[in-house]
């Protein structure tokens, strides 16, 4: 079971590839969908409005998430998020972010969320995070957590409180200078995993993505694709794609987790080729499998 929680969001994205207004996102919805290809034991716990598509909450259920622990706000508005990206797809410059129903969430996990076995804590702050890990009644086998620079410049203390207390903590590399204050990424993960966390990942967007433990590293790379539309999600979808895989497999082993990588970085590479979840949701089994082929040809080689 892969209990994940996040914002359920409205975006507003501009892309040099044009423009989607009001679409969905939010990183649950991100990191369920993509999880929804490897497992279908996910729980949700989230909150949005009821401007918020009822359709959308019924695909999610058919694909195997429980959203019992989706609160919906009557008369409210959903999180909306708007953000414009440069002309490379490297930056992106958040135009309006409305917390809307968010400003207000206080999760109360539903009794059968408490004893999941992997649990994915979204981008949210890290009070709302601590409080989720506090309600498990079981210790999962594995914590994720992502965070970002914004946490790191408001909210120092009781962000170090909530990483002491996760397994794996998933950053950009931007993210995990500024954490660390270590240039060197290798620096940077030492100073980090001493935090806490068994295991770091540092994504690098384009670049893949670096997985730490102990003083190992692993590098699973993106691919180089033809067309990027829309970036928007692919932290989450990878995050999604890495913990849908190990709620499949149960195995937290640091082998096991670098496959872990590969296919989170393998939902990405789908997210990002459309935008909002329109190619996320719509991913053959066929289109699976090719993609697979596709990063043993880009990663394997015997040196
Ligand atoms: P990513 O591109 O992986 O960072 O994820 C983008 C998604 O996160 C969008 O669908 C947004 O709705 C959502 N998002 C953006 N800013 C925030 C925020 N401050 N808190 C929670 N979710 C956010």
């Amino acid at each position: 079971m892969l209990l994940n929680i996040g914002s359920v969001a409205f975006d507003d994205i501009e892309t040099p590839y044009g423009r989607a207004e009001k679409v969905i996102g939010g990183a649950a919805v991100y990191i369920s969908w993509a999880a929804s290809y490897y497992t279908q034991q996910i729980q949700i716990s989230a909150i949005v409005g009821d401007d918020w598509p009822v359709e959308e909450i019924r695909k999610m259920e058919a694909r195997g998430v429980d959203t019992e622990g989706l609160q919906i706000v009557k008369d409210g508005k959903s999180f909306f998020w708007a953000g414009k990206y440069s002309e490379n797809l490297n930056e992106r410059e958040t135009l309006i972010t409305d917390l809307n129903v968010l400003d207000d969430f206080d999760p109360t996990l539903p009794e059968g969320y408490k004893y999941a076995d992997f649990v994915m804590l979204g981008n949210l702050t890290p009070e709302i995070q601590l409080n989720v890990i506090r309600q498990m009644e079981k210790r999962p086998s594995l914590i994720a957590m992502d965070t970002m620079n914004f946490w790191m410049d408001v909210a120092w203390d009781s962000l170090l409180l909530t990483i002491k207390e996760v397994d794996l903590l998933v950053i950009n590399d931007e993210e995990a200078r500024q954490l660390s204050g270590e240039y060197s990424l290798r620096k940077a993960a030492r100073t980090i995993l001493n935090l806490g966390p068994k295991y770091l990942v540092v994504k690098k967007g384009e670049h893949g993505a670096l997985l730490f433990h102990e003083d190992d590293v692993f590098f699973a790379a993106a691919l180089p694709l033809h067309e990027v539309v829309d970036p928007t999600g692919a932290g989450d979808t990878f995050a999604g794609g890495m913990m849908g895989y190990l709620d499949m497999t149960k195995d937290i082993s640091y082998d096991n987790l670098k496959r872990a990588l590969i296919h989170g970085s393998i939902m990405a590479s789908f997210c990002v080729e459309a935008f909002s979840l329109d190619k996320l949701q719509n991913i053959t089994a066929a289109e699976l499998e090719a993609r697979k082929n596709e990063f043993k040809g880009l990663m394997h080689v015997e040196i």
